[in-house]
């Protein structure tokens, strides 16, 4: 290809979505990935019967970009799409105890998860005066709204898990924007719910919950090999140069160095790998950039006979508050949710350790990893043997922390990118990190960058995703 418009920098799945719009609107891409195979985090490995995901494992959707982006490529097909059985039980730790967690707000009030003191805080929610600053912690905010035993029972394994983050510290904003936007709009989360429900708001596809046959590698594959997305493996930029109308980006390939020209260039690499890129341009970006912490994450895969676990394991897992085991942050039935990634009569089960909240287990090894996590579920799960199998993945910078003022930290970035139009940036440190809002966002920046290319000739002012709530945008090394 020679010079394209846009060149896209990592080819995780933030940068393979907007190349995937950006291809499909007839816009000519280079995706730059740095590695031999692109899905950054994402990778899934099939070994024995099994199938181990090394980080995402599945997707909960319900914006309509993404089942765009399904429909277009096919995966939406029944042979593609693999959904998670329906109202599959989840579970949160109380006590030593796996309880259910309510899915409805009847049982929300009945569940034995919290005392009676706990539920008539929860009733009188929609009596909540709306306030709070606009820099609250989710801590501050669900205890303001729902009561401090939601925050601890319920609201900080969620935080926790999923999210790796800590609610004390994250920002209510960048981590809760639908909630926040309810008491906003409505006064009330649970008004707002109750509207939304009768104004039948939620655009949700057939399956909300769902993985691929091939795992979350069929993903990454197809927005890959996207006809209009031109990627070259094992490209690694070093250096970003504007010039009068477009960038110059250079790099080393396996075959010598690399300069390409684009009109417009997007940063999909984590926030460090932008703060070096930024480092000669502008110095301030660089130091907001390096300020978002990462939490680093170790998922153990275990695999077992059928007959050595004694729990019926019927749901698709379990998430733990913070005061049952910090180290711990949740565990998926792996076997249960998505049957064809065990072999039959064999349960495999995927652990999730560290996190914000325990930091600590970034030094322990695979061993202490295993010993910890066979510790913890041969009690809880009845499981009389070692495992069959073990996989452990590890990844060092896991998922960005939105700590802090963190949307005041990306105002900033937008505005100092101000000065360098033409340079974008899109990875899950801006916008949400699920594979839905990398989705989502690549779709809202392909669509900015097209108005661009069809304007003026000028490259667009730069773009930071989800430092504002543009377009309702929603909402790993190093
Ligand atoms: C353990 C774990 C479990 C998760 N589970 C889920 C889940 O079940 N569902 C869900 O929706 N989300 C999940 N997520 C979140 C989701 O997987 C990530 O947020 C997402 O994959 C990140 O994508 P990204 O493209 O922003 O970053 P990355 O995946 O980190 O991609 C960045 C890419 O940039 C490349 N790169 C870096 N520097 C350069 C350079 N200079 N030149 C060229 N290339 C470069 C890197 O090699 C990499 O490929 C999980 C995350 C983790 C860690």
């Amino acid at each position: 290809m020679s010079n394209p418009d846009v060149i896209v920098i990592g080819g995780g799945v933030s940068g393979l979505s907007v190349a995937w719009w950006l291809a499909h609107a007839g816009v000519t891409v280079e995706v730059w990935e740095q590695n031999a195979q692109p899905g950054g985090k994402i990778a899934t490995r099939e070994a024995d019967g099994y199938m181990t995901e090394r980080a995402a494992s599945l997707m909960l959707n319900f914006r309509p970009e993404v089942s765009r982006l399904l429909a277009a490529t096919g995966l939406d097909a029944s042979k593609a799409m693999c959904p998670a059985p329906p109202k599959n039980r989840r579970y949160l730790l109380q006590r030593g105890q796996l309880v259910p967690v309510p899915m409805r707000p009847g049982a929300l009030i009945l569940s034995p998860l919290w005392s009676l003191r706990g539920k008539l805080r929860l009733l009188a929610e929609p009596f909540v005066p709306k306030g709070g600053r606009s820099d609250e912690t989710v801590s501050e905010f669900i205890i303001r709204r729902l009561g401090r035993e939601l925050l601890e029972k319920a609201m900080e394994p969620f935080i926790a898990g999923p999210l790796a983050s800590d609610p004390d510290l994250a920002s209510a904003q960048a981590v809760l924007p639908r909630l926040v936007a309810l008491e906003k709009r409505y006064g009330s989360l649970a008004l707002g719910v109750f509207a939304h429900k009768l104004l039948n708001r939620r655009t949700a596809p057939v399956h909300e919950v769902f993985s691929f046959r091939r795992g979350m590698a069929a993903l990454i594959d197809v927005l890959a090999a996207a006809p209009g997305v031109c990627l070259h493996a094992r490209r690694t930029a070093t250096q970003l140069e504007p010039m009068r109308s477009g960038w110059r980006v250079a790099g080393h390939a396996p075959d010598g160095e690399r300069t390409v020209r684009a009109r417009h260039v997007v940063l999909s690499v984590p926030a460090a790998g932008a703060a070096t890129l930024l480092h000669p341009l502008d110095g301030e970006s660089e130091r907001l950039l390096r300020g978002i912490g990462y939490a680093s994450l170790t998922v153990v895969h275990l695999a077992f006979d059928r007959s050595a676990v004694h729990h019926p394991l019927a749901g698709t897992g379990f998430l733990v508050p913070r005061s049952e085991n910090p180290q711990l942050t949740g565990c998926q039935w792996v076997s249960s949710l998505f049957p064809y990634r065990a072999p039959r009569a064999k349960v495999l089960l995927t652990c999730y350790l560290g996190g914000a909240r325990a930091p600590e287990t970034r030094d322990w090894d695979d061993d202490r990893c295993i010993g910890a996590v066979m510790a913890w579920l041969g009690p809880l799960l009845r499981i009389k043997t070692a495992p069959e199998r073990v996989w452990v993945d590890r990844h060092e910078c896991g998922l960005p922390l939105y700590h802090g003022a963190y949307s005041g930290r990306l105002r900033a970035i937008a505005e100092r990118l101000e000065n360098w139009p033409g340079l974008h940036l899109a990875a899950n440190y801006c916008g949400g990190v699920s594979i839905r809002d990398r989705i989502a966002n690549g779709y809202a920046l392909a669509q900015n960058i097209q108005v661009a290319l069809a304007g003026s000739g000028a490259p667009s002012p730069a773009t930071v995703l989800g430092s504002f709530p543009m377009r309702a945008v929603t909402r790993s090394s190093c």
